[in-house]
């Protein structure tokens, strides 16, 4: 439905008028995410509160209108693009707080639009840990982590945004306030409502609260780089290592073509007999534990082929490790001014055949595909290099995606590991589901969104 000034008007008297913002510049503000496509909504909304949110929302299902809810729209596939224009609902200026750190339960309590390393920040402080790091953590919202269950760099030891999640509050598109899950650890009383909200990317209802778990925060951390000759002797490595007891927090791939870019494009020295790299942390609360990890480490690399295996020293020589990494995304635009950026995953042990055919994919269409990112959790970046301005290129890149999908879903791996469907994605879900699936999936929409006003055109809903 159109916004009409009168729905203007209504939702001012609710958010107040420094509230709710019909200008061109907002719009544009609130157009973008990081896939860079823009779609203009008609309204962006600053809710203050989840009983604003409620309020909201109850209007916009009895007028149709649409609503996207936003934290910092740094996601990677358009889930917090405004497709069909509505209401842009954005959590992270006013709904920002930490409610509460409970020492007591180690848990914390937070608002939805609270920035990740913010909630790490506070919570560090206090000696407690919340691991899930996305690369977006200085800005990535929890709401958004848990709108697509982020991962990050140690997941591989700790897991995803979900295994956090204890609890969350919700409001459902009839404005109605819902409860998922409470403080306990142990709650298998009714269904697992959280369990649907967690990677719904703003399709069912708005997260307004957020309950997550806490850790101690481990005493020591080290820094390691794996060497090898080739990407099949690094991914035999890495499910190798952790199916012979290695632990560590995160196991960072990077391939040859990686390699180059970030030596080119960052001046860092890597070795040059480099076709593929292992890079990660291992942690622990007693020296011994953490030497451990180290040596399992080393032993299982060596065996798999591994020509070098370095321990950070310092902090200096840690950061430097890990620059690498971290440039990766940045430096491969050597290799075309558009990189169709995808985060398959699959089954560990069927990473060193995933990677040999994906190189296979790319040649077959003549184009670049360096590939990167969380081999420790089987999850990987797969780039399909372009030039944006040539049309036949992009659409060979999007056959080259197309073919890369089914040979994953074939090896029972999965679209996405971190970044969620959302519109990128979303033409490509009956490749990994089946049609009984698909319909399930849209039941449940309709359960919670029976007029579709939340966040329409996503997950191929
Ligand atoms: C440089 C860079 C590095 C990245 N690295 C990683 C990484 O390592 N791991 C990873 O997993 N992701 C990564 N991402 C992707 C992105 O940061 C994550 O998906 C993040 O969780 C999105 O958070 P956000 O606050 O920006 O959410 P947004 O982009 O604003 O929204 C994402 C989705 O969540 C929905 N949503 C947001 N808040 C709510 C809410 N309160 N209630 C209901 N729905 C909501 C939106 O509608 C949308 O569908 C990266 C992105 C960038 C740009």
């Amino acid at each position: 439905m159109k916004i009409e000034q009168k729905d203007i008007e209504y939702l001012k008297s609710i958010v107040g008028s420094e509230n709710v913002f019909s200008d061109k510049a907002h719009k544009i503000a609130y157009s973008y995410d990081a896939t860079r496509e823009r779609y203009e909504p008609d309204l962006v909304v600053f809710p203050r509160n989840e009983e604003d949110v409620s309020k909201i929302l109850k209007y916009c299902n009895e007028r149709r209108i649409a609503i996207v809810p936003r934290g910092a729209g740094s996601g990677f596939t358009g889930g917090a693009l405004p497709v069909s224009g509505g209401i842009v609902l954005a959590l992270e200026k006013h709904m920002n707080k930490i409610i509460e750190i409970d020492l007591e339960n180690m848990l914390a309590i937070v608002e939805p639009g609270v920035v990740n390393k913010q909630l790490q920040r506070a919570v560090e402080e206090k000696g407690l840990f919340y691991p899930p790091d996305p690369a977006s953590e200085e800005y990535s919202t929890i709401g958004g982590n848990v709108s697509e269950n982020a991962g990050g760099m140690r997941a591989a030891k700790y897991g995803l945004t979900k295994d956090f999640v204890v609890a969350l509050r919700a409001v459902l598109p009839n404005g109605d306030i819902i409860r998922a899950g409470k403080k306990t650890i142990k709650d298998v009383a009714g269904y697992n409502v959280a369990g649907i909200l967690i990677a719904s990317e703003g399709t069912l209802g708005v997260i307004t609260q957020i309950t997550l778990k806490l850790l101690p925060k481990p005493k020591y951390v080290k820094s390691y780089m794996g060497v090898f000759k080739d990407v099949t002797s690094a991914m035999n490595a890495v499910f190798k290592s952790l199916a012979s007891g290695a632990n560590p927090v995160a196991m960072e791939f990077l391939d040859s073509l990686v390699v180059k870019a970030v030596k080119e494009k960052l001046n860092i020295e890597l070795p040059s007999e480099a076709g593929a790299i292992l890079v990660g942390d291992v942690d622990g609360n007693v020296l011994e534990e953490v030497a451990f990890q180290l040596e399992t480490l080393q032993k299982s690399f060596k065996e798999n082929g591994a020509i070098d295996f370095k321990v950070a020293s310092d902090k200096n020589e840690r950061e430097k490790l890990w620059k690498a990494r971290r440039g990766a995304s940045q430096s491969i635009t050597i290799y075309g001014s558009k990189k169709l950026n995808e985060d398959i995953s699959v089954p560990r042990s069927m990473l060193p055949i995933a990677l040999e055919k994906i190189y296979e994919i790319g040649k077959k269409y003549d184009l670049v595909v360096p590939c990167f990112g969380h081999a420790g959790d089987g999850n990987i970046h797969v780039n399909v290099m372009v030039d944006g301005s040539n049309k036949k290129e992009l659409e060979k890149g999007h056959k080259a995606i197309r073919e890369i999908f089914e040979l994953v879903v074939n090896l029972g791996g999965t679209l996405s590991g971190e970044h969620g469907i959302g519109l990128s994605k979303a033409e490509f879900m009956n490749i990994a589901f089946s049609e009984a699936e698909l319909n399930l999936f849209k039941r449940i929409k309709e359960a919670f969104d029976p007029n579709g006003i939340m966040n329409p055109g996503k997950m191929g809903l």
